[in-house]
């Protein structure tokens, strides 16, 4: 019998089969409203720890705003969002559920690194304090410390030589390189990328894009990547999430995904990319 579209593509999204243990990132029944726009339409998404996530999908689908749920930026209409086990907006008081304090919030931000379109540098300030700036003011590092971290990070970024610079001194990928070290000094349990290279001269996409793929390769942290660099997606990340109107659509590896889309909606998505 004939499927419609609306119930292929749903049976599809069930199809991607989760890793075990538990999740670093836990969405559940998430959504979001702007005014009278439904933005995100209810949302189930875990990822696990060390895995990378590529986010892709229409302008206006909603990534990024999934991204800022996820950094705390923007709170959800309904439903929860849990890192590393812990509510975000809400926290167990005399075991019951109560509001997040300031404190809560503050201490989960440190599991989440952040990376925007837009780097958000101190301008005033050198690279390298850029990047102490944090580990001593929100981890308490002495000074010597957050400095042996930064300048760790700063060279795997490829910036070992450029820490007494300004961030008016560097190209637009330099900077976002900064701002790459500047979240991974924190050592987070995730890390978002929120579409990094948009706002970069085509010839910096590169660079970018390089560091991003060697931190991916190390470590256990895991990765949301919202991006527009289809190549990008599915060298780097382990599932691909493919939204759209505020719903993820179909999930899967990058093979299943690029090989063998299911949905008409990621079909004609992808055929604008060939
Ligand atoms: P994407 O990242 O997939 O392009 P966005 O999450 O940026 O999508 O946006 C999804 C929709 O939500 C768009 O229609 C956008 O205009 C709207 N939107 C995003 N942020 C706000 C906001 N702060 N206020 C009102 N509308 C918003």
């Amino acid at each position: 019998a004939p499927v419609s579209a609306q119930a292929g593509e749903q049976a599809n999204a069930a199809k991607w089969e989760p890793a075990r243990g538990e999740p670093v990132v836990r969405f559940r029944g998430v959504t979001k409203t702007f005014g009278d726009l439904e933005v995100i339409k209810g949302i189930d998404l875990d990822i696990y720890p060390g895995e990378k996530i590529a986010v892709i999908g229409p302008s206006g689908s909603g990534k990024t705003t999934l991204g800022r749920m996820l950094m705390t930026l923007e709170r959800p209409s309904g439903g929860t969002i849990e890192v590393d086990g812990e509510n975000l907006w809400q926290m167990e008081v005399r075991g019951r559920m109560a509001p997040a304090s300031d404190k809560h919030l503050h201490r989960i931000r440190g599991k989440i690194g952040m990376v925007f379109q837009h780097f958000n540098l101190f301008p005033h300030m050198s690279v390298l304090r850029n990047v102490t700036e944090a580990p001593r003011k929100v981890l308490g590092l002495s000074g010597e410390e957050a400095r042996e971290r930064a300048v760790e990070m700063l060279g795997k970024v490829g910036l070992a030589d450029k820490l007494e610079m300004y961030p008016s001194q560097l190209s637009g990928g330099q900077k976002q390189r900064v701002a790459i070290a500047r979240a991974l000094v924190m050592r987070p349990k995730v890390m978002v990328f929120d579409e990094v290279t948009s706002a970069l001269d085509p010839e910096l996409v590169g660079e970018v894009l390089e560091t991003i793929r060697d931190i991916a390769r190390e470590g256990d942290m895991a990765m949301m990547l919202i991006t527009h660099e289809m190549d990008f997606a599915r060298d780097v990340s382990d599932r691909v999430v493919f939204s759209a109107e505020g719903r993820i659509v179909e999930q899967g590896t990058p093979q299943q995904i690029f090989e063998t889309p299911q949905s008409e909606r990621l079909k004609s998505f992808l055929s604008r990319f060939r």
